[in-house]
């Protein structure tokens, strides 16, 4: 015999009130309530989504800005050799020559060897023997060729003697792709010719490198100093909080 749903045998489920017929009763309630839960669901996120949500991101302070930016550009330093390759003002390029782009100190032991300390035979030997005896510092050459190929003028300016310097000259010139008139002689000090040539950024390895480079006005990067090096002087990396370039002994 089939079930029969009435009062005295209620079905299982609260829904089935009455027989087979279909009464809600406190289930309609339910019902009712749960639609109207839905309906503020829906509206509370229209509003949140819409009205409730920022017009645009929130202001950021500018120094936050520019200390990601330094952030960043320590980060493009790491990958790009030189915080001067990523900088948009810098165009034109200076360079030191000795224990910069050259590790020369063979070429002083050398003059040394043949002649009166800093007389005009000393420099001329100093100057004729790079080529032969010199080497190329493998990560300031590196930073150089970056600048070349982002189109930076590029000079070699050195506080040597110009006394036969015309061989210093052609050999840097050829190998390293640069007009011979962008290398100087200016033993009586950089930052005169820093400023006339307009150049934003050097690089150098002594302690007056960096300070004529502050002094023109360019931004200043050391290189370091080969252990190896002869001279000693003038060498205190940091000493004027510029930056030094990793790796460049
Ligand atoms: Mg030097």
């Amino acid at each position: 015999m089939g079930k029969v749903f009435n009062k005295t045998n209620p079905p299982l489920s609260p829904f089935f009130k009455g027989g087979c017929k279909r009464d809600f009763g406190w289930g309609d309630a339910v019902m009712k309530k749960l639609k109207l839960f839905a309906i503020l669901l829906l509206l509370t996120t229209v509003f949140y989504g819409c009205a409730g949500a920022p017009a645009k991101a929130p202001d950021v302070p500018k120094a936050a800005l520019l200390s990601k930016a330094s952030d960043s550009s320590k980060a493009a330093t790491r990958k790009e050799l030189s915080p001067a390759l990523s900088n948009p003002s810098v165009h034109e390029v200076g360079f030191d020559i000795d224990d910069t782009i050259l590790f020369s100190s063979p070429a002083f032991d050398k003059a040394y060897a043949g002649a009166e300390p800093y007389t005009e035979d000393f420099w001329k030997i100093v100057n004729a023997s790079d080529g032969k005896v010199s080497h190329f510092k493998k990560k300031t050459v590196e930073i150089l060729k970056a600048h070349q190929k982002k189109g930076h003028k590029i000079y070699l300016i050195t506080s040597r003697n110009p006394a036969g310097g015309e061989a210093l000259k052609k050999f840097l010139a050829g190998r390293l792709v640069i007009p011979e008139e962008n290398i100087l002689f200016s033993p009586s000090g950089k930052t005169e010719l820093i400023k006339e040539l307009g150049i934003d950024a050097f690089y150098g390895d002594s302690d007056s490198d960096m300070r004529c480079a502050n002094e023109a006005g360019a931004m200043p990067l050391r290189i370091k100093r080969s252990p190896e090096s002869g001279y000693k002087a003038s060498y205190n990396p940091g000493c004027l909080d510029e930056y030094i370039i990793p790796d460049s002994e």
